[in-house]
């Protein structure tokens, strides 16, 4: 698999090559194959890969957070130096997200609803496993459970993205991310047992088959479970369960709010921590980073939650950037699975006509987030003020699944002029795995 990763970068290889003969030609196969460091204006680190997905974030998610946040002004995950447009589809013209970050995790187009697998059922090798076997470093960084399908693509093999505790008993004892940053911990415990968090709503309770957690502690990872203990992880190895950015628990817990919780850490905080260890390995690392609130939001209609995730990869991206200021040798992909929603940004004057939510969260109801009778701007729908402006603006939507849109895909680093113009979602793939090989 490593071998066709790098095929077509030998491919140009080649043709430039052909010319000087077979000798110059095994001589250069000889050099590419060699680890950053020996080759021609080799870096003095290993090459690293920061991906960071915002689930269902196509041209709407990001401009409506752009207007909300930054008004007419580029947003931090826009302002990054190259950019273009990525081709959803599975299999199916329109995917999930397991479909899709197989794609962008594995370079392999697959069924909807499992990820790491051939349609054959044969495993396909990730990101995570490739830049293991070339001796980086690895993280998942998730604001929600760490075992979500887009993970999965990164660094599972399941044949159902439901399989949750599968994909977590998978990273300890066949992928091995070193940072395992997210939430989730139902999964990692077996029934009956606590956790850490406090079980508040059915959704916290164990689900688990056995002890992950304590498997994970024994093979040397540290564990972190809250804010404090978060803040002490020194790594190489670390596991952070802590409270996820939660959807549901934000609306069905009455007077819930996140940044009181002692559970929860900002998810560029995650970020922030993921570099620190990871960055440690002189060869480089890899990194899988997903806000996967925007596509809860766009399931539920709720333009508000959309700006506040989308504001989340921005501060993402800066948490990334200010990293690359002193290590130049990181490539930053910001980019998306697919899109969410249909969702549009138009002026308030126009009439909703929006399709209703998937009624996930019924929480909200009229006028919150599903169409009203007249016509008339649900709430969570806006209108929204362009920041430093008097301008308004409102979303509205087509579906309350996924759509086949392309979604855009902005860059900075090794590698990520290669964006430019519109390529199919496995092509992430394609130049994540040269810039981890060293050739970007
Ligand atoms: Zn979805």
């Amino acid at each position: 698999m490593a071998s066709k990763l790098v095929q077509g970068k030998h491919s140009l290889r080649n043709r430039l090559l052909i010319a000087a003969g077979a000798l110059a030609a095994l001589a250069a196969g000889i050099l590419a194959a060699e680890r950053p460091g020996s080759a021609d204006a080799a870096p003095s680190t290993g090459y690293s890969v920061v991906i960071i997905s915002g689930d269902g974030m196509g041209p709407a998610q990001r401009t409506a957070t752009q207007l909300a946040k930054y008004g007419y002004k580029t947003q931090p995950m826009d302002a990054l130096p190259a950019g273009g447009l990525l081709k959803t589809n599975s299999i199916l013209p329109v995917t999930d997200s397991a479909a899709g970050a197989t794609a962008m995790g594995t370079g392999h187009k697959v069924k909807n609803n499992q990820a790491g697998l051939a349609p054959n059922g044969k495993k396909l090798e990730n990101l995570v496993e490739l830049a293991r076997s070339l001796g980086k470093s690895t993280g998942l960084v998730e604001d929600h459970d760490v075992t979500n399908a887009t993970m999965m693509g990164f660094a599972a093999h399941v044949k159902n993205r439901d399989n949750k505790a599968q994909a977590a008993r998978q990273y300890l004892e066949e992928t091995h991310p070193d940072v395992i940053f997210g939430g989730g911990e139902e999964v990692w415990y077996p029934e009956g047992h606590p956790g850490k968090l406090p079980d508040v709503i059915s959704d916290d309770k164990s689900t688990g088959r056995e002890n992950l957690v304590k498997k994970a502690i024994d093979q040397g990872y540290q564990y972190a479970w809250n804010r404090k203990t978060f803040d002490e992880l020194t790594g190489p190895q670390a596991l952070a369960l802590v409270q996820d950015d939660a959807y549901i628990r934000g609306h069905e817990i009455k007077g819930y709010k996140k940044d009181e919780d002692p559970h929860f850490v900002p998810e560029p905080v995650l970020m922030e921590k993921a570099l620190e260890i990871l960055g440690q390995n002189p060869e480089g690392f890899f990194i899988a980073a997903d806000v996967d609130e925007l596509d809860d939001a766009g399931h539920e209609h709720d333009g508000k939650s959309i700006i506040q995730s989308g504001q989340i990869v921005n501060k993402m991206v800066e948490v990334v950037q200010e990293y690359r200021e002193t290590n130049p040798n990181v490539l930053l992909i910001v980019t998306a699975d697919h899109e969410t929603g249909g969702m549009t940004v138009e002026t308030p004057a126009m009439k909703s006509t929006n399709s209703g939510p998937d009624g996930d969260v019924p929480a909200y109801g009229t006028p919150q987030n599903v169409p009203l009778p007249g016509g008339e701007t649900p709430k969570r729908s806006g209108p929204f003020k362009v920041k430093g402006k008097d301008a308004k603006f409102k979303v509205d939507w087509t579906t309350p699944g996924h759509t086949g849109l392309m979604v855009p895909v902005t860059a900075a680093g090794p590698g990520a002029e290669r964006f430019s113009g519109v390529h199919p979602n496995t092509f992430v793939h394609e130049v994540a795995s040269d810039v981890l090989n060293g050739t970007p």
